[in-house]
């Protein structure tokens, strides 16, 4: 399960000092060490973790912590609090165009998850979003397989899929796709487009591309939680050259270590807007931070 590692080095931070009644200075100094070392190990970024316990830290001696007969209370409610808040507070949900077809631009690289993530996001928006009809646009055209798998989430789904095979450009299937979508009345746009194995400027440039003549209101990167610092990194590429507007954290259905999502949001500051929890198309949740956060803290 995500996170297991994580939650019980916290939960054994927090809850060992507490047996005793009141703690001293130096038990807090020695809870901090442990929930450094354990976001440390669930592979949160070294910055991120730096700023985290700084600020629980001060909060925790700010506060009657040190005077509180449950002192283990007190700190859980700061750290729930605070990694609450290093998530991004709160739940920020898909943008809409006032005037349809709403165009979100999926990016990410090759094997995140941003295909089944094209599916699961047009499934959740039909039926939460009650738009009920979205285009899938196949703009990965250097993958023959990637095509045909859109072919088939939009089969199984009922949703309609613009492909014009391997041999167009991109962005001329994304400019083409839109048109499509004006004259048809679908309600929403989304794009699924090339990855790459590694963050390469072509890509970029060709990303960068699409967003001008599609200019969508998301662009949401799909990242997979089990690569860890490496997601972090890509995001940071991707939002450099692209602006995103959101994450998709994919595969949080594995045994990740959770740095990705504990990391991701300080260090871009764009929302995790869902997260992927399975393979299958309705595998895909809103993101609450306080949701993740009492998940991690059990
Ligand atoms: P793409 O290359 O980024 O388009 O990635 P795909 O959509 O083809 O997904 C790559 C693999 O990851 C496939 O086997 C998917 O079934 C799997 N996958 C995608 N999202 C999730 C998820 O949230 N959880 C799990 N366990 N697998 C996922």
């Amino acid at each position: 399960m995500a996170f297991e590692g994580l939650s019980d080095r916290l939960q054994g931070a927090i809850s060992q000092v507490s047996s005793g009644g009141t703690i001293t200075e130096a038990d807090l100094k020695q809870m901090m060490r442990e929930i450094r070392l354990a976001l440390l190990e669930a592979d949160v970024n070294f910055q991120v973790v730096k700023t985290f316990v700084k600020s629980v830290n001060e909060r925790a001696l700010g506060s009657d912590v040190l005077k509180s007969l449950s002192p283990a209370q007190q700190v859980l409610k700061i750290v729930d609090e605070e990694l609450t808040a290093l998530m991004g507070g709160e739940l920020v949900p898909l943008n809409f165009s006032a005037k349809p077809p709403t165009v979100i631009m999926m990016a990410g690289l090759q094997g995140a998850g941003k295909t089944t993530t094209v599916g699961k996001l047009a499934k959740f928006i039909s039926e939460k979003e009650n738009k009920k009809r979205p285009l899938l646009v196949a703009a990965d055209v250097y993958r023959p397989a990637a095509i045909e798998q859109l072919q088939t989430i939009g089969q199984q789904l009922g949703f309609d899929v613009y492909s014009e095979g391997t041999d167009a450009d991109p962005v001329r299937i994304a400019e083409a796709a839109l048109n499509q979508a004006r004259l048809q009345g679908n309600d929403v746009v989304i794009i699924d487009t090339a990855g790459r194995l590694h963050v390469n400027e072509e890509l970029m440039a060709e990303l960068r591309n699409i967003k001008a003549v599609a200019n969508p209101q998301e662009i949401l990167l799909t990242v997979d939680a089990m690569t860890g610092q490496d997601a972090i990194n890509v995001a940071q590429s991707f939002n450099e050259s692209l602006d995103i507007t959101g994450v998709v954290i994919t595969k949080l259905d594995g045994d990740t270590r959770g740095g990705a999502a504990l990391s991701i949001r300080s260090i871009t500051d764009k929302p995790i807007k869902f997260t992927g929890q399975g393979e299958k198309l309705d595998a895909l949740e809103p993101f609450y931070p306080d949701r993740m956060s009492s998940r991690i803290l059990g």
